[in-house]
Protein backbone atom coordinates (compact mmCIF):
# COMPACT_ATOMS: atom_id res chain seq x y z
CA UNK A 1 0.00 0.00 0.00
CA UNK A 2 2.92 2.26 -0.33
CA UNK A 3 1.28 3.37 -3.17
CA UNK A 4 -1.04 5.44 -1.21
CA UNK A 5 1.17 7.86 0.19
CA UNK A 6 1.31 10.16 -1.90
CA UNK A 7 2.41 13.74 -1.13
CA UNK A 8 -0.57 15.88 -0.21
CA UNK A 9 0.93 18.72 -1.12
CA UNK A 10 1.99 17.93 -4.56
CA UNK A 11 -1.79 16.19 -4.85
CA UNK A 12 -3.45 19.12 -3.74
CA UNK A 13 -2.10 21.27 -6.75
CA UNK A 14 -4.85 21.08 -9.61
CA UNK A 15 -2.65 20.25 -12.53
CA UNK A 16 -3.96 22.02 -15.80
CA UNK A 17 -4.55 20.31 -19.17
CA UNK A 18 -4.43 22.75 -22.05
CA UNK A 19 -3.24 23.21 -25.99
CA UNK A 20 -4.90 19.76 -27.01
CA UNK A 21 -4.07 19.23 -30.96
CA UNK A 22 -4.66 16.03 -33.24
CA UNK A 23 -2.22 15.63 -36.45
CA UNK A 24 -1.71 12.81 -38.68
CA UNK A 25 1.17 12.45 -40.88
CA UNK A 26 2.05 8.74 -42.14
CA UNK A 27 -0.61 6.95 -41.33
CA UNK A 28 -0.13 8.11 -37.71
CA UNK A 29 -3.13 9.99 -35.76
CA UNK A 30 -1.53 12.13 -32.70
CA UNK A 31 -3.17 13.62 -29.86
CA UNK A 32 -1.27 15.70 -27.81
CA UNK A 33 -1.93 17.99 -24.98
CA UNK A 34 0.31 19.91 -22.48
CA UNK A 35 0.21 19.39 -18.89
CA UNK A 36 0.86 21.70 -15.99
CA UNK A 37 3.07 18.56 -14.02
CA UNK A 38 3.97 15.33 -15.25
CA UNK A 39 0.68 12.90 -14.47
CA UNK A 40 1.23 9.21 -14.38
CA UNK A 41 -1.76 8.30 -17.16
CA UNK A 42 -3.09 5.11 -18.58
CA UNK A 43 -4.24 4.53 -22.29
CA UNK A 44 -6.97 1.58 -23.62
CA UNK A 45 -8.24 1.10 -27.29
CA UNK A 46 -11.54 -0.50 -27.66
CA UNK A 47 -12.97 -2.35 -30.96
CA UNK A 48 -16.91 -1.71 -30.11
CA UNK A 49 -17.14 1.30 -30.34
CA UNK A 50 -13.90 2.20 -31.87
CA UNK A 51 -12.17 4.74 -29.51
CA UNK A 52 -9.41 5.41 -27.30
CA UNK A 53 -9.36 6.11 -23.16
CA UNK A 54 -6.74 8.31 -21.93
CA UNK A 55 -7.57 7.98 -17.92
CA UNK A 56 -5.71 10.45 -16.03
CA UNK A 57 -5.71 11.77 -12.21
CA UNK A 58 -7.77 14.62 -10.90
CA UNK A 59 -6.86 18.15 -13.16
CA UNK A 60 -8.56 20.80 -14.63
CA UNK A 61 -9.53 21.02 -18.60
CA UNK A 62 -8.43 24.72 -19.81
CA UNK A 63 -9.78 23.76 -23.52
CA UNK A 64 -11.26 25.91 -25.70
CA UNK A 65 -15.45 25.30 -26.16
CA UNK A 66 -15.67 23.31 -29.04
CA UNK A 67 -12.15 21.69 -28.91
CA UNK A 68 -13.58 18.37 -29.18
CA UNK A 69 -14.57 19.30 -32.65
CA UNK A 70 -11.58 20.03 -33.82
CA UNK A 71 -10.15 16.18 -35.37
CA UNK A 72 -7.63 14.76 -37.97
CA UNK A 73 -6.94 11.73 -39.33
CA UNK A 74 -8.58 8.76 -38.08
CA UNK A 75 -10.24 10.52 -34.91
CA UNK A 76 -13.60 11.52 -35.54
CA UNK A 77 -14.10 13.66 -32.63
CA UNK A 78 -13.03 13.49 -28.75
CA UNK A 79 -14.45 14.81 -25.40
CA UNK A 80 -13.53 15.13 -22.12
CA UNK A 81 -14.50 15.25 -18.89
CA UNK A 82 -14.80 13.78 -15.33
CA UNK A 83 -13.51 9.73 -15.29
CA UNK A 84 -14.32 7.11 -12.42
CA UNK A 85 -13.28 8.33 -8.74
CA UNK A 86 -13.15 11.71 -9.48
CA UNK A 87 -10.49 10.99 -12.10
CA UNK A 88 -10.00 12.87 -15.91
CA UNK A 89 -11.33 10.82 -18.60
CA UNK A 90 -10.19 11.63 -22.56
CA UNK A 91 -12.25 9.54 -24.99
CA UNK A 92 -11.14 9.58 -28.72
CA UNK A 93 -13.37 8.26 -31.18
CA UNK A 94 -11.89 7.28 -34.20
CA UNK A 95 -13.54 6.09 -37.32
CA UNK A 96 -12.08 2.56 -37.54
CA UNK A 97 -10.38 0.52 -34.90
CA UNK A 98 -7.18 1.72 -33.57
CA UNK A 99 -3.67 0.65 -31.69
CA UNK A 100 -1.71 2.64 -29.66
CA UNK A 101 1.34 3.00 -30.99
CA UNK A 102 2.90 5.33 -28.49
CA UNK A 103 1.88 6.50 -25.61
CA UNK A 104 4.65 9.14 -23.47
CA UNK A 105 4.53 11.69 -21.06
CA UNK A 106 7.10 13.91 -23.16
CA UNK A 107 8.69 15.71 -19.70
CA UNK A 108 9.23 19.65 -19.53
CA UNK A 109 12.44 20.77 -21.32
CA UNK A 110 13.68 23.93 -23.09
CA UNK A 111 10.90 25.92 -21.16
CA UNK A 112 8.23 23.66 -23.12
CA UNK A 113 6.08 22.04 -20.42
CA UNK A 114 5.21 19.25 -19.96
CA UNK A 115 2.61 17.07 -22.62
CA UNK A 116 0.74 14.14 -23.24
CA UNK A 117 1.60 12.32 -26.50
CA UNK A 118 -0.91 9.39 -27.83
CA UNK A 119 0.10 8.19 -31.38
CA UNK A 120 -2.49 5.91 -33.07
CA UNK A 121 -2.38 3.77 -36.43
CA UNK A 122 -5.12 2.83 -37.90
CA UNK A 123 -5.78 -1.12 -38.03
CA UNK A 124 -8.14 -3.50 -38.82
CA UNK A 125 -10.58 -5.68 -36.28
CA UNK A 126 -7.72 -8.80 -36.90
CA UNK A 127 -4.73 -6.50 -36.28
CA UNK A 128 -6.72 -4.79 -33.10
CA UNK A 129 -7.03 -8.51 -31.84
CA UNK A 130 -3.60 -9.58 -32.52
CA UNK A 131 -2.10 -6.04 -30.75
CA UNK A 132 -4.43 -6.16 -27.82
CA UNK A 133 -2.14 -7.72 -25.55
CA UNK A 134 0.56 -4.36 -26.45
CA UNK A 135 -2.21 -1.43 -25.52
CA UNK A 136 -1.51 -1.09 -22.14
CA UNK A 137 -0.17 2.33 -22.76
CA UNK A 138 1.50 4.03 -19.42
CA UNK A 139 4.36 6.70 -18.56
CA UNK A 140 6.60 4.22 -20.95
CA UNK A 141 8.91 5.28 -23.29
CA UNK A 142 7.85 5.93 -26.94
CA UNK A 143 8.10 2.47 -28.34
CA UNK A 144 10.98 2.65 -31.52
CA UNK A 145 8.40 0.53 -33.48
CA UNK A 146 4.72 0.96 -33.44
CA UNK A 147 2.91 -1.97 -32.26
CA UNK A 148 0.54 -1.72 -35.33
CA UNK A 149 3.16 -1.83 -37.62
CA UNK A 150 3.92 -4.97 -38.93
CA UNK A 151 7.42 -6.10 -38.32
CA UNK A 152 9.88 -5.45 -41.88
CA UNK A 153 11.99 -8.43 -42.57
CA UNK A 154 14.71 -7.56 -44.70
CA UNK A 155 15.76 -10.73 -47.24
CA UNK A 156 18.65 -10.53 -49.29
CA UNK A 157 19.56 -13.35 -51.82
CA UNK A 158 23.08 -12.97 -52.48
CA UNK A 159 24.95 -12.38 -56.25
CA UNK A 160 22.91 -12.11 -59.33
CA UNK A 161 23.46 -10.55 -62.74
CA UNK A 162 26.30 -10.93 -63.61
CA UNK A 163 27.73 -12.51 -60.45
CA UNK A 164 26.67 -15.96 -60.77
CA UNK A 165 28.49 -16.63 -56.59
CA UNK A 166 29.31 -20.08 -56.54
CA UNK A 167 28.48 -22.87 -58.69
CA UNK A 168 28.10 -26.58 -59.06
CA UNK A 169 29.91 -28.85 -61.25
CA UNK A 170 26.26 -29.60 -63.00
CA UNK A 171 26.12 -25.50 -63.54
CA UNK A 172 23.70 -25.21 -60.39
CA UNK A 173 24.11 -21.51 -59.66
CA UNK A 174 24.21 -19.56 -56.15
CA UNK A 175 22.41 -16.63 -57.56
CA UNK A 176 19.19 -19.31 -58.70
CA UNK A 177 19.15 -21.14 -55.70
CA UNK A 178 19.33 -18.85 -52.99
CA UNK A 179 17.15 -16.87 -55.00
CA UNK A 180 14.45 -19.57 -54.87
CA UNK A 181 15.04 -19.91 -51.15
CA UNK A 182 14.32 -15.58 -50.38
CA UNK A 183 10.86 -16.56 -52.72
CA UNK A 184 9.76 -19.49 -50.86
CA UNK A 185 11.04 -18.06 -47.59
CA UNK A 186 9.12 -14.53 -48.22
CA UNK A 187 5.81 -16.78 -49.20
CA UNK A 188 5.86 -18.45 -45.81
CA UNK A 189 6.40 -15.00 -43.45
CA UNK A 190 3.63 -13.30 -45.89
CA UNK A 191 1.12 -16.58 -45.18
CA UNK A 192 1.92 -15.46 -40.89
CA UNK A 193 0.44 -11.59 -41.94
CA UNK A 194 2.89 -10.80 -39.45
CA UNK A 195 5.61 -9.31 -41.28
CA UNK A 196 6.09 -7.03 -44.25
CA UNK A 197 8.83 -8.71 -46.44
CA UNK A 198 10.86 -6.37 -48.63
CA UNK A 199 14.17 -8.30 -50.79
CA UNK A 200 16.97 -6.44 -52.22
CA UNK A 201 16.51 -7.98 -55.61
CA UNK A 202 13.59 -10.12 -56.77
CA UNK A 203 15.37 -11.05 -60.17
CA UNK A 204 18.25 -11.97 -62.18
CA UNK A 205 20.30 -8.48 -60.80
CA UNK A 206 23.14 -7.30 -59.76
CA UNK A 207 22.98 -5.36 -56.80
CA UNK A 208 26.05 -3.46 -55.04
CA UNK A 209 26.59 -5.04 -51.24
CA UNK A 210 26.28 -1.50 -50.20
CA UNK A 211 22.95 -1.24 -51.38
CA UNK A 212 21.50 -4.15 -49.87
CA UNK A 213 22.87 -2.75 -46.85
CA UNK A 214 20.99 0.49 -47.95
CA UNK A 215 18.06 -0.75 -48.85
CA UNK A 216 17.24 -2.82 -45.46
CA UNK A 217 18.09 0.52 -43.87
CA UNK A 218 15.44 2.64 -45.82
CA UNK A 219 12.73 -0.20 -45.41
CA UNK A 220 13.56 0.15 -41.62
CA UNK A 221 14.06 -3.55 -41.45
CA UNK A 222 13.83 -5.32 -37.63
CA UNK A 223 15.87 -7.88 -39.34
CA UNK A 224 18.31 -8.88 -42.36
CA UNK A 225 18.99 -11.92 -43.84
CA UNK A 226 21.38 -12.68 -46.05
CA UNK A 227 21.13 -15.86 -48.23
CA UNK A 228 23.70 -17.48 -49.93
CA UNK A 229 25.06 -21.09 -50.55
CA UNK A 230 29.18 -21.90 -51.10
CA UNK A 231 31.98 -24.10 -53.08
CA UNK A 232 34.13 -25.92 -51.25
CA UNK A 233 37.09 -28.15 -52.63
CA UNK A 234 36.49 -31.20 -49.97
CA UNK A 235 33.03 -32.76 -51.50
CA UNK A 236 32.30 -34.25 -48.33
CA UNK A 237 31.58 -31.16 -46.64
CA UNK A 238 27.80 -30.21 -46.24
CA UNK A 239 25.52 -28.74 -43.96
CA UNK A 240 24.36 -25.04 -43.35
CA UNK A 241 26.36 -22.28 -41.32
CA UNK A 242 24.60 -18.83 -39.87
CA UNK A 243 26.92 -15.68 -39.88
CA UNK A 244 26.67 -12.94 -37.98
CA UNK A 245 28.79 -9.54 -38.13
CA UNK A 246 32.61 -8.74 -36.55
CA UNK A 247 35.13 -7.64 -37.05
CA UNK A 248 37.40 -10.47 -36.27
CA UNK A 249 36.49 -13.49 -37.86
CA UNK A 250 35.88 -16.28 -35.39
CA UNK A 251 38.04 -18.80 -37.54
CA UNK A 252 39.78 -18.95 -40.73
CA UNK A 253 36.75 -20.58 -42.34
CA UNK A 254 34.84 -17.61 -41.42
CA UNK A 255 37.40 -15.23 -42.73
CA UNK A 256 38.01 -16.82 -46.46
CA UNK A 257 34.32 -16.97 -46.86
CA UNK A 258 33.37 -12.98 -45.67
CA UNK A 259 36.70 -12.37 -48.24
CA UNK A 260 34.53 -14.45 -50.96
CA UNK A 261 31.06 -12.90 -50.31
CA UNK A 262 32.44 -9.43 -50.19
CA UNK A 263 34.09 -9.75 -53.53
CA UNK A 264 31.07 -9.28 -55.77
CA UNK A 265 31.80 -5.25 -55.67
CA UNK A 266 34.81 -5.83 -57.09
CA UNK A 267 33.07 -6.89 -60.41
CA UNK A 268 32.19 -3.59 -60.95
CA UNK A 269 35.31 -1.70 -60.13
CA UNK A 270 34.20 -0.77 -56.36
CA UNK A 271 37.69 0.08 -54.23
CA UNK A 272 36.05 -2.15 -51.39
CA UNK A 273 38.85 -2.28 -49.24
CA UNK A 274 38.36 1.16 -48.59
CA UNK A 275 34.94 1.02 -48.40
CA UNK A 276 34.94 -1.31 -45.71
CA UNK A 277 37.48 0.93 -43.46
CA UNK A 278 35.85 3.84 -43.60
CA UNK A 279 32.27 1.55 -42.74
CA UNK A 280 33.97 0.36 -40.35
CA UNK A 281 35.08 3.79 -38.51
CA UNK A 282 32.03 5.15 -38.53
CA UNK A 283 30.00 2.37 -37.53
CA UNK A 284 32.13 1.11 -34.19
CA UNK A 285 29.25 2.37 -32.03
CA UNK A 286 26.71 0.98 -28.95
CA UNK A 287 23.81 0.71 -31.95
CA UNK A 288 25.63 -1.69 -33.89
CA UNK A 289 26.60 -3.70 -30.79
CA UNK A 290 22.87 -3.81 -29.64
CA UNK A 291 22.37 -5.36 -33.84
CA UNK A 292 24.94 -7.47 -33.15
CA UNK A 293 24.13 -9.12 -30.29
CA UNK A 294 20.49 -9.38 -31.20
CA UNK A 295 21.61 -10.96 -34.23
CA UNK A 296 24.04 -13.19 -32.28
CA UNK A 297 20.28 -14.29 -30.33
CA UNK A 298 18.22 -14.77 -33.78
CA UNK A 299 21.03 -17.04 -34.80
CA UNK A 300 20.51 -19.20 -31.77
CA UNK A 301 17.06 -19.39 -32.38
CA UNK A 302 17.81 -19.76 -36.29
CA UNK A 303 20.12 -23.33 -35.09
CA UNK A 304 18.20 -24.23 -33.23
CA UNK A 305 14.44 -24.41 -35.86
CA UNK A 306 16.63 -25.25 -38.44
CA UNK A 307 18.38 -28.18 -37.08
CA UNK A 308 15.45 -31.02 -37.87
CA UNK A 309 15.01 -29.96 -41.33
CA UNK A 310 18.62 -29.51 -42.36
CA UNK A 311 22.17 -30.48 -42.01
CA UNK A 312 24.39 -28.33 -39.80
CA UNK A 313 27.85 -27.83 -40.09
CA UNK A 314 30.01 -28.30 -37.64
CA UNK A 315 30.18 -24.85 -36.62
CA UNK A 316 27.03 -23.75 -37.33
CA UNK A 317 27.06 -20.05 -36.12
CA UNK A 318 30.64 -18.35 -37.11
CA UNK A 319 31.58 -14.29 -37.57
CA UNK A 320 33.50 -12.48 -39.82
CA UNK A 321 33.37 -9.29 -41.69
CA UNK A 322 31.16 -9.42 -44.37
CA UNK A 323 30.32 -6.01 -46.10
CA UNK A 324 26.10 -6.53 -46.04
CA UNK A 325 26.10 -7.20 -42.62
CA UNK A 326 27.14 -4.13 -41.28
CA UNK A 327 24.28 -1.82 -40.99
CA UNK A 328 24.94 -0.39 -37.74
CA UNK A 329 20.89 -0.16 -36.52
CA UNK A 330 19.60 -3.90 -38.29
CA UNK A 331 20.06 -6.89 -36.56
CA UNK A 332 22.01 -8.82 -39.40
CA UNK A 333 22.88 -12.64 -40.78
CA UNK A 334 24.14 -14.58 -43.52
CA UNK A 335 22.75 -18.02 -43.79
CA UNK A 336 25.12 -20.58 -45.86
CA UNK A 337 22.55 -22.84 -46.99
CA UNK A 338 24.51 -25.17 -47.75
CA UNK A 339 27.41 -26.22 -50.35
CA UNK A 340 26.92 -26.92 -54.08
CA UNK A 341 30.24 -28.85 -54.32
CA UNK A 342 28.25 -31.68 -52.05
CA UNK A 343 25.90 -33.45 -53.98
CA UNK A 344 23.44 -34.19 -51.37
CA UNK A 345 23.41 -30.27 -50.46
CA UNK A 346 22.75 -29.52 -54.31
CA UNK A 347 19.56 -31.90 -54.57
CA UNK A 348 18.40 -30.36 -51.45
CA UNK A 349 18.95 -26.84 -52.29
CA UNK A 350 17.08 -27.49 -55.89
CA UNK A 351 14.26 -29.36 -53.53
CA UNK A 352 10.84 -27.34 -53.21
CA UNK A 353 10.11 -29.76 -50.63
CA UNK A 354 12.95 -28.62 -48.79
CA UNK A 355 12.65 -25.20 -49.28
CA UNK A 356 9.51 -24.82 -47.87
CA UNK A 357 10.74 -26.93 -44.73
CA UNK A 358 13.03 -24.34 -44.85
CA UNK A 359 11.51 -21.62 -45.44
CA UNK A 360 8.45 -22.79 -42.39
CA UNK A 361 11.41 -23.18 -39.66
CA UNK A 362 13.33 -20.29 -40.32
CA UNK A 363 9.42 -18.45 -40.01
CA UNK A 364 9.48 -20.15 -37.20
CA UNK A 365 12.64 -19.21 -35.72
CA UNK A 366 11.59 -15.59 -36.66
CA UNK A 367 8.46 -15.40 -34.74
CA UNK A 368 10.45 -16.98 -31.57
CA UNK A 369 13.51 -13.79 -32.23
CA UNK A 370 10.57 -11.42 -32.01
CA UNK A 371 7.71 -12.98 -29.91
CA UNK A 372 9.51 -15.91 -28.00
CA UNK A 373 5.57 -16.19 -26.21
CA UNK A 374 4.00 -16.41 -29.77
CA UNK A 375 6.13 -18.71 -31.01
CA UNK A 376 5.27 -20.97 -28.15
CA UNK A 377 1.37 -20.41 -28.69
CA UNK A 378 1.99 -21.52 -31.92
CA UNK A 379 3.78 -25.03 -31.37
ZN1 LIG B 1 27.41 -16.13 -51.87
Amino acid sequence: MLAMLALPAIAARAVELKNATITEAGGHTVFEADVSAPVSFSVTAQEKPSQVEIDLPRLTFNLPRGAGREVAGSISSWRYGAGDKGKARIVLSTKTPVVISASTLVPPANGKPAHLKIDLVVTTRQGFAETKALETGSITPASPKPAAAKLVIALDPGHGGVDPGASSNTGTREKDVVLAFADALRTALEATSRYTVVMTRQGDKFIKLEDRVQYARDHKADLFIAIHADTLDEAEVRGTTLYTESDKASDAVAEAMAQKENRADILTGMDLGKQSEDVANVLINLAQKESRSQAMLFAKKAVNEIRPVTELTSKPIRSAAFVVLKAPDVPSVLVELGYLSNKADEAMLLSPQWRSKMAAAMTAAIDGYFSPSLSAALK
